[in-house]
């Protein structure tokens, strides 16, 4: 599989996307917008058992994580260097952490499940097509760089392309990394969790494990909220294959293993593949439940893909913690959501 195009990150060098300033918050640019109006119009709106608050805990926490685990990329860090300050916990020192591709498509299914209760497959496809066009330098594997400017026109044409990237549909991490919010929002219907991650998977990401990926990460996010994550109930409900199989691993795997070694037992997310990040991302999460910054440095001990394995880890653990307890410089240093 081809490797990410990491290095024309965005905020290197250019000054913002005037244009996608006025946008909407995420990049979309068509309707429906108004929330009255959706209400009128769309039959499958209902918001009865959605947590909405618990939704934005997660995608607050999924983009610290993002923003975090970026710093530690070897774009920014010599990964010597890098080891050494995760070790002594040492905050990141610059004054500008920026989320990548996980937060703005975990940004665009938190804004369907706002317009509509549910996820709207095509309504989605046309988000994140939309979110990649206002922004595409925000570290997007080279799936979505070929596949999200087709949607842009027609955004019911992914029923035709995702299950064609990569000979039979992509089984990256990219459907797990956006998913987390979504298991909070219906944390109380697990049945429902797994359905509506099947659904927001599928709009890129054909092949059944990038799909398993994403209802493991949804279910964990959900049962993170309702007090009860583990990584053995998150194995149970994720459907059989490769990534079933590493969280199977992972939950025999003690707690008290360090977690750069449970990285090379469990996969760090290096192969970009959603089994050899979603096992090790629910593993950390599952051992600092009610910490998230302890999550996100054992997350970032990892290595590998780490914004995305931070973004995972990040998402599910604050679903129920929230951003209490993280330090005042990682708040003040994450870039903003675009957010009410
Ligand atoms: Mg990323």
């Amino acid at each position: 599989m081809p490797g990410r195009a990491r290095p024309e990150r965005r905020h290197l060098a250019e000054p913002p996307d005037v244009q996608a300033a006025s946008r909407c918050v995420n990049g979309c640019t068509r309707g429906p917008v108004a929330r009255d109006d959706v209400r009128m119009t769309h039959p499958n709106l209902r918001a009865d058992g959605a947590d909405r608050a618990a939704a934005r805990r997660s995608l607050e926490g999924l983009a610290l994580g993002d923003a975090f685990g970026e710093r530690w990329f070897p774009l920014f860090r010599d990964p010597d260097r890098a080891f050494q300050e995760i070790q002594a916990r040492r905050t990141p020192p610059e004054a500008e952490w920026h989320w990548t591709d996980d937060t703005a498509l975990a940004l665009a299914v938190h804004r369907v499940l706002g317009e509509y209760g549910t996820v709207d497959q095509d309504r989605l496809a046309a988000c994140f097509a939309d979110t990649f066009h206002a922004d595409p330098a925000r570290g997007y594997g080279h799936g979505m760089h070929v596949l999200l400017p087709e949607l842009l026109a027609a955004p019911e044409r992914w029923r035709a392309l995702a299950p064609e990237l990569f000979e039979g549909g992509s089984l990256g991490n990219g459907a797990a990394m956006r998913v987390a919010p979504l298991g909070a929002w219906f944390h109380a219907d697990l049945a429902r969790v797994t359905e509506q991650a099947v659904l927001s998977a599928e709009v890129t990401h054909a092949h059944p494990q990038g799909i398993a990926g994403a209802v493991a990460v949804a279910v964990a996010a959900a049962l993170s909220v309702r007090g009860e994550l583990s990584v053995a109930a998150v194995a149970e409900a994720t459907p059989e294959g490769v990534v079933r199989e590493g969280l199977a691993r992972a939950a025999a795997l003690p707690f008290t293993t360090a977690p750069w070694k449970a990285a090379d037992i469990l996969g760090n997310g290096r192969r970009i593949r959603a089994d050899d990040t979603v096992p090790f991302a629910v593993w950390t999460a599952a051992r600092h439940p009610d910490d998230l910054t302890a999550a996100l440095w054992s997350t970032a001990e990892g290595f590998g893909d780490v914004d995305t394995t931070c973004a995972i880890t990040g998402g599910i653990v604050a679903a129920r913690t929230g951003l209490s307890g993280v330090p005042a410089e990682w708040l003040k240093r994450r870039e903003a959501l675009p957010l009410p």
